[in-house]
């Protein structure tokens, strides 16, 4: 069941007593510890200077800090805005101007990227702390974060998510996937992005005890001896990292791992099955969101999944196919994914502009394509920008990637239109081939031409080391564009 709170802060670790909630580094890190951490920080905020809606920029990896200092942030009533530790000094600039920042917390390794953006903002490189601060008071429609998207088709833009809607979301995620004694997370996903926050707010607010083992940064082997020595039972991944998993030559016994969340990107069918093949007893969930919802939309369910869908709408949402003039297609059918919610964004902020995700009459339009089966479940099959049109003829680059990534000797692809007089835009793909695999261009052309058909197979295959992914690790479809 959703309610509605008015403040994140309210939501935090000591609500439920006395527990261990956050692993990091050796060592547990209890709730209580946390929260009065929390009103420390708070303090030192203010004593900074930051007062109710301003936003600070957090850019630091994985740790327990983070969400202190969220929860910090929010108890001052300011405004969260988090920064991926990998990103450039030029994306960085770009966030600190456009969102305003009113101070940067960071870490001591980072402040070389903090000042080549060269902004014009007070730094931290470690939590300020002064005398407690209790709560300031905030309504459930203010600003918790302005949380910049994953810059995967162009300029990363800003969100602004509320309170009530971030709650919100948390809480149906919870109900939605939570099992009887399942409640030791494992996250690897960094917290800058909605997904690892949403997960971990997610474990302040449940109605019992969650605890999160948090990692720095996603490392195969390092991910499953934590899971299986702090015997985790779920975790949150994208699918970049079960193919990273799958590489490793062996996997341990994880007899307390129940399933894995995961989300952000496609996933395809056999990374799935290869993956709960070789982990017999884990299932992998998918979900689909965006930051613009404030993570998650659609989620499957334990014991109620269906490969290859991204799931069922999280309580609180609506979700609609529409055809470009608007109308509702039949079930079934393809169409822009539309979704209605009381956990959308408020909307861009400030000048932030997009010319293919829009909230239209309160109902977003998300610029990803995708259809709805008889049963509800959402299948996404493509995002609109990413859309080729050939001769005429719609291609989306995701089907062709899919088959190519069937092939034995195909570790990952990445396929982008190329423009050409003749077709408008010829079918490229970019193949990153398994070591020591000797699969040529022709070989692979006519493999995709068997499956996708002679409309939309590739005219040109290219070799590459290494397929470019973002610093969310999505496949980057615009960086494979400038090698054309
Ligand atoms: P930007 O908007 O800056 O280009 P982004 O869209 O990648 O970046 P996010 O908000 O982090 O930024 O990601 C949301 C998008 O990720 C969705 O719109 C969708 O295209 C994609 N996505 C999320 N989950 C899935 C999934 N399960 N399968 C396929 N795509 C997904
Ligand atoms: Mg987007």
């Amino acid at each position: 069941m959703t309610q509605t709170l008015g403040h994140l802060a309210e939501q935090s670790w000591e609500r439920l007593g006395d527990y261990d909630s956050l692993f990091y580094e050796g060592r547990w890190h209890r709730s209580l510890d946390l929260a009065a951490r929390a009103r420390r920080v708070c303090g030192g905020l203010v004593s900074a200077g930051v007062r109710p809606g301003d936003r600070v920029v957090v850019m630091m990896a994985t740790s327990p800090e983070v969400p202190v200092l969220y929860q910090a942030v929010w108890l001052a009533g300011a405004v969260v805005t988090p920064v991926v530790f990998l990103v450039g000094p030029d994306e960085l600039r770009h966030i600190l101007t456009d969102s305003g920042a009113r101070l940067v917390v960071t870490s001591p390794e980072l402040l070389d990227t903090v000042n080549a953006a060269g902004v014009d903002v007070p730094v931290l490189t470690e939590l300020p702390e002064a005398a407690e601060h209790g709560l300031v008071p905030r309504d459930p429609a203010d600003l918790a974060a302005l949380m910049y998207t994953g810059g995967t088709t162009g300029r990363a833009k800003g969100v602004m998510l509320s309170h009530s809607g971030l709650w919100n979301v948390s809480r149906a995620g919870y109900d939605m996937s939570h099992q009887e004694g399942v409640n030791r997370a494992i996250v690897p996903v960094p917290l800058s992005h909605a997904y690892g926050l949403i997960v971990t707010i997610g474990a302040m607010q449940a109605s019992e005890p969650q605890q999160a083992v948090l990692m720095r940064w996603f490392e195969p082997k390092a991910f499953l001896e934590l899971a299986r020595e702090q015997r985790v039972e779920f975790g949150a991944v994208v699918p970049a990292m079960l193919q990273m998993l799958l590489a490793q030559d062996e996997f341990p016994e994880l007899p307390h791992l129940r399933f894995l969340t995961c989300g952000a990107a496609p996933l395809t069918r056999e990374v799935l099955e290869e993956f709960e093949r070789r982990m017999p007893g884990v299932q992998i969930l998918e979900g689909y969101g965006m930051t613009e919802t404030s993570a998650v939309t659609t989620f499957n369910p334990p014991g109620r999944r269906k490969i290859g869908s991204v799931g069922l709408p999280l309580s609180g949402y609506e979700i609609t196919i529409r055809d470009s003039a608007g109308e509702e297609v039949e079930c079934g059918d393809v169409g822009e994914i539309c979704i209605r919610g009381e956990s959308l964004m408020q909307g861009y902020w400030g000048a932030t502009a997009d010319d293919s995700t829009a909230l239209v009459d309160g109902e977003l339009w998300t610029g990803d394509i995708g259809c709805v089966d008889d049963d509800g479940y959402l299948y996404v099959v493509d995002r609109k920008k990413d859309l080729i049109i050939r001769g005429g003829f719609n291609v989306f680059p995701r089907d062709v990637e899919d088959a190519l990534n069937e092939h034995p000797d195909v570790v990952i692809s990445g396929v982008v239109g190329r423009p050409d007089e003749r077709v408008g835009e010829e079918v490229v793909a970019f193949v990153q081939l398994r070591p020591g695999a000797t699969a040529s261009a022709d070989a692979l052309i006519s493999w995709a031409r068997d499956r996708v058909g002679r409309v939309k197979y590739p005219r040109e295959v290219r070799f590459v080391d290494h397929i470019p992914v973002t610093s969310v690790l999505k496949l980057d479809r615009k960086a494979l564009r400038a090698q054309l």
